[in-house]
């Protein structure tokens, strides 16, 4: 058996591996590559395989480094089917649609041609099917399973098995993106049994997760500071995942009284659309809390969803104090702009960062202390309060990592760690060969091994 890295290999986006076995070609993820643009330049190279000649693509969750070639892979011959759990091609339809417009923008400012359209994305939904996790999927030789990889929701580890040269059982396990143990929303990361060869994330291979237990604590104090002061809270937020987990704290907050019933926005389409496929799939969300009560995120008291521009645009005429949540999560683009032009350059309002923010962006220029910044044209002083909670990040730390290749440590041969920057996927190889004596490597984009 073969298995090789067309992507996420010594960098976080652009996941696809690609397996071959007696003649059986199957791929998992086919994500797009985003640094330093949101479609890099190498998303538009040909594949390094024939597109006509992958039987099935297993999609580990919708985030688009994991889903933005698809619809390309489509485009270029793809006619097999590609399976993921029913919340994961749900959102990966949204986030797909979504990332037309934006490839579109990008392409014409580039002056270069958009790597697919609507037509393709659609054509792709036409090869998809939602499967349940623990489900069997046969390919040819490959028997496949999903399993929750508590990362967002629906996201899924993948689990291939195969025969070896002497017929006996052998075992890949890709884990896609693992989730951090500390969102209330999801289930967490499941407990399968030990594969014989693992192909893990590493995204924080090097890096522990800070305030993790304080972060709900800080989000009460932020917002009891920002509503005494009479200002506005603004808070940048991814759509998928991020924007559900603040909802519902602060849902939980209102109900114990531990936060005042200031007006809550959600501005943002995308964002909006997603919480509606979070409401639809609510039976995969955390039992601990579904089993208590019947949880929506549309009935929320005192938050207002603001789909269209007119209803964007009334949130100015609601005197503060109120609180903010739009895209984009580092201020490159989308609702929050208009919001942060609006309200950066006001002492009493408050801006809250949530996720991480890349060199460059705007949110990272605001948090890196810029007097001055630029905004639709125009010069807007940042005279607001800032604030920084840690802890959002849906993947896990380190040590939830090292733990989890620790507990499967006995059957497993050999390590590979992807999704990362080099330095920490070689931190967590080192620590694998140190601690628990098993072959690990940090693979190369278009390495191939046999298994
Ligand atoms: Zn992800």
């Amino acid at each position: 058996m073969k298995l090789s890295f067309f992507g996420a290999a010594g960098e976080v986006t652009g996941s696809c591996f690609l397996l071959e076995h007696e003649n059986t070609k199957i791929l998992v993820d086919c994500g797009i590559f985003q640094c330093p643009r949101f479609c890099d330049i190498r998303s538009r190279e040909p594949f390094p395989f024939d597109p006509r000649s992958i039987s099935a693509l297993f999609i580990s969750h919708a985030h688009i480094d994991h889903t933005g070639r698809i619809p390309k892979l489509v485009k270029e011959g793809f006619k097999g089917k590609i399976y993921s759990t029913y919340p994961t091609k749900g959102l990966a339809e949204l986030m797909l649609k979504d990332s037309v417009g934006v490839l579109s923008k990008e392409a014409a400012r580039e002056k270069e041609e958009v790597i697919y359209s609507d037509e393709d994305v659609e054509k792709a939904m036409g090869f998809w099917e939602g499967k349940n996790y623990r489900e069997e999927i046969k390919i040819g030789p490959f028997i496949v399973t999903q399993h929750d990889a508590g990362h967002i929701l629906g996201s899924a580890m993948t689990m291939v098995s195969f025969r070896g040269e002497k017929g006996e059982e052998k075992k890949i396990l890709f884990t896609g993106d693992l989730g951090n143990p500390t969102n209330p929303l999801l289930n967490g990361i499941e407990n399968i049994s030990s594969p014989d060869y693992l192909v893990t994330e590493s995204t924080y291979g090097d890096r522990e997760h800070e305030n993790i237990k304080e972060k709900k604590l800080k989000l009460e104090r932020v917002i009891e500071k920002s509503v005494l002061q009479g200002g506005v809270l603004m808070i940048p937020a991814f759509s998928l995942e991020r924007t559900q987990e603040l909802l519902w704290e602060i849902s939980d907050m209102l109900k114990n009284k531990q936060i005042p019933a200031v007006p809550i926005y959600l501005d943002s389409p995308l964002a909006i659309h997603a919480t509606e496929i979070y409401q639809k799939y609510y039976s995969y969300l955390n039992k601990a809390y579904i089993d208590k009560e019947s949880f929506s995120f549309f009935k929320i008291p005192s938050l207002h969803f603001s789909l269209t521009t007119d209803e964007s645009k009334k949130i100015n005429d609601v005197h503060p104090p109120k609180i903010i949540i739009a895209g984009s999560g580092m201020s490159t683009g989308g609702r929050i702009l208009h919001h942060e032009r609006r309200y950066l350059s006001d002492s009493k309002s408050t801006i809250l960062f949530i996720g991480y923010q890349a060199p460059g962006s705007l949110g990272r220029r605001i948090l890196d202390g810029a007097d001055v910044v630029r905004i639709f044209g125009e010069d807007v002083a940042v005279r607001c309060r800032k604030e920084v909670i840690h802890g959002y990040s849906a993947h896990p730390d380190e040590n939830v990592l090292f733990e989890f290749i620790r507990e499967r440590s006995d059957r497993l041969k050999k390590v590979f760690t992807v999704h990362g920057e080099p330095k920490a996927s070689l931190a967590m190889v080192q620590k694998i060969r140190d601690y628990l004596g098993i072959d690990a490597t940090a693979p190369k984009y278009g390495d191939t091994i046999d298994l």
